[in-house]
């Protein structure tokens, strides 16, 4: 049976070089990760392969890091990238009730709250005047909603900061609007896609296995109807994140399944853009207060999803992203040894996280994201949504160009 690694083993891998840590790994784990970096490509993998990089531990966990960040060096170079965003929650207000969520309220909580469109327009403003390039829209979902209200959201944006990126609803609020207007899918995505919409959040995903689903909401949209939506959306040239919730009730069964998952649909529609793991905040949470949950993630959990997932998807889905609000920025900064290459965004308030009792802060402004990312030994680079713009910070005084990626959409 492996050793279990401690704390500080775990804190201090980066240091280890991957000739050391392969001789003391398992020949065949060792020889499953060898075919990735020679290969660059996580689909050279069987999924038997895949469960038994998920379910490492002792060394070969060490091994699993230490190849994920030498594969991040030759996918992603040296880059660190990040964009400078808002993070707008229009409304707390939800009738879902997920175990795992602390911020949705009842209409008559005293602290409901509903911004009207003026207010989110002033707030893409504000956000456009500091540097934003991008808004991230999400909300509860209240009862009775106008059917046409995130088609008015979108205009009211639009109108007030013509050149901003929205990015926007998640799949769980893309199924409701279809509820409430009748539209097929299709038309309905399209018309959120001529009304500004550019980018849709893969959030609503936590586990995509229906009986853990059904552990965390009984009210949210099933795999299946997630599935439909992302590969719609896609079809409809709206690309997508792609997210997984770790650390409550789920396996690293149910990471491999999803990440194979993940990879099957990019190789179908080359839609999404990043894969975004987001550790679970139990705190403040019916699943854990209840006792159906553990709580949260485990350091070696933060450290070996950011692994697994630049390993498996690589060549695939290849920015593995930090949810920095979600973890400390310490643990950021080893996640970004652990084979991740994006910071996500600087949000200018962050609702969701907070309520549930993440403690990391609601703003980082991008000077701090910079420091942050030279302090982890890697180069600032100022993206957009979609990773097609990339320009690079250096201090003190800032080089600037900007690099055309080859386009991933097909
Ligand atoms: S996670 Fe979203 S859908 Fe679920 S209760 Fe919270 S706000 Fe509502």
């Amino acid at each position: 049976m492996a050793r279990v690694l401690s704390n500080s083993e775990l804190e201090n891998f980066p240091a280890l070089e991957w000739p050391e840590t392969a001789a003391r790994m398992d020949p065949l784990l060792r020889r499953t990760l060898e075919q990735v970096l020679e290969s660059q490509d996580g689909a050279v993998l069987s999924r038997d392969e895949c469960l038994q990089l998920a379910y490492a531990e002792g060394d070969d966990l060490l091994g699993l890091l230490v190849a994920a960040d030498a594969l991040r060096r030759e996918l992603s170079g040296n880059l660190v990238t990040y964009v400078v965003n808002r993070n707008i929650n229009f409304t707390n207000v939800c009738f879902v009730g997920c175990k795992f969520c602390a911020f949705s309220r009842g209409p008559r909580e005293s602290d409901s709250y509903f911004l009207t469109f003026e207010q989110l327009a002033q707030k893409a403003t504000e956000a456009w005047q500091l540097g934003a390039t991008e808004v991230c829209i999400q909300g509860g979902l209240p009862h009775g909603l106008p059917p046409f209200y995130y088609r008015d959201i979108l205009r009211a944006i639009k109108r007030a900061v013509p050149g901003m990126h929205i990015h926007a609803f998640s799949p769980m609020e893309i199924v409701y609007g279809v509820e409430l207007t009748g539209m097929p899918l299709a038309d309905y995505l399209s018309m959120l896609r001529d009304n500004g919409l550019g980018t849709l959040p893969g959030t609503a995903a936590e586990i995509l296995d229906d009986e853990v689903r059904h552990i965390l909401s009984r009210n949210k949209l099933s795999t299946g109807q997630w599935k439909q939506v992302i590969r719609t959306a896609h079809g409809c040239g709206i690309r997508s994140t792609s997210t997984l919730m770790y650390g409550h009730v789920e396996t690293p069964t149910h990471w491999v399944n999803q990440l194979l998952l993940l990879r099957e649909i990019q190789q179908e529609t080359g839609g999404f853009t990043e894969f975004v793991p987001l550790g679970f905040v139990h705190q403040n949470t019916l699943l854990f207060q209840q006792g159906l949950s553990r709580p949260g993630p485990t350091l070696a959990e933060h450290l070996k999803i950011h692994a697994l997932s630049r390993i498996l998807l690589a060549g695939s889905i290849n920015n593995i992203q930090v949810s920095w609000v979600k973890l400390n920025r310490r643990l950021s900064q080893l996640c970004l040894h652990a084979g991740a290459n994006d910071y996500g965004g600087t949000l200018m308030e962050e609702n969701i996280s907070r309520e549930a009792g993440a403690t990391a802060g609601q703003y980082t402004s991008p000077d701090q994201f910079q420091s942050l990312i030279l302090a982890a030994g890697r180069i600032p680079a100022e993206r957009n949504t979609t990773y097609s713009r990339i320009q690079i910070k250096l201090q003190p005084e800032p080089a600037t160009f900007e690099q055309s990626l080859t386009p991933e959409f097909a």
